[in-house]
């Protein structure tokens, strides 16, 4: 496993990087956004940690440019106590998870392998590059849906939670079942946002709103995926 590690202070990276190949990772530093971002460019890697204060390109940058082109990388944000703000923000910009510095070493390695653990699962779920459900079709390499209407650009949250509703299809799957999944294990939106993300997936999708045929609400619970074609 390649990681990417992104942090301008030198006791710090040199702290972190020691302990990641200790624990068997394979670590690649970078020590402000710039080479953060052509290191990016130029090989691959399972997961990023991200400082947000750095010289040169923030982290939030980093990670914004980042999304643009690959929307899969495993990131864990890193930043000072009183920024919650720009914790927020990353979390926005898509990171999949944070710790406060200053943090445990062991810690930052149990947060890494839930992460990969997590999108390592995804990567190997039987289905799914592309799915088809009446007039429309989803490829979830490019983020791009077909439908009656013609072509949406789905954003990452709502692929993953279309993903995850079409992986367990025919079952039902509750707000709970689909924060952990999405949004992982310590960042909570209210229930409420995955509401708004369930109509905003039934207006792309679905003939007829107010009597979904693939999206269905289960009262009380959450959610179903049905296709009666398959
Ligand atoms: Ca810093």
């Amino acid at each position: 496993m390649r990681i990417l590690l992104v942090e301008d202070e030198v006791s710090l990276r040199k702290l972190v990087s020691l302990n990641l190949s200790m624990e068997g990772y394979e670590v690649e530093t970078a020590e402000n956004g710039q080479v953060a971002l052509a290191k990016l460019d130029e090989a691959y890697y399972d997961l990023m940690i991200l400082d947000l204060m750095l010289p040169k390109v923030s982290g939030l940058d980093v990670l914004t440019t980042l999304r643009l082109t690959n929307a899969k990388l495993p990131v864990i944000i890193t930043s000072a106590k009183d920024s919650s703000s720009d914790r927020i923000q990353g979390l926005k910009e898509g990171a999949d998870d944070y710790l406060v510095k200053p943090f445990e070493i062991e810690e930052l390695v149990i947060r890494i392998q839930r992460l990969l653990e997590r999108t390592q699962n995804q990567v190997t779920d039987p289905i799914l590059e592309s799915y088809t459900f009446g007039p429309n079709h989803i490829n979830f390499e490019t983020f791009v849906g077909e439908t009656a209407q013609g072509k949406v650009e789905l954003k990452q949250k709502e692929l993953l939670i279309l993903k995850f509703l079409i992986a367990k299809k025919n079952q039902v799957v509750s707000r709970q079942d689909i924060l952990r999944k999405v949004w992982g294990y310590d960042v909570y939106p209210s229930t409420r946002t995955i509401d708004n993300f369930i109509s905003s997936l039934r207006k792309y999708f679905e003939e007829d709103i107010k009597n979904p045929k693939y999206i269905l609400s289960v009262r009380g619970i959450g959610y179903k995926f049905v296709n009666n074609s398959d």
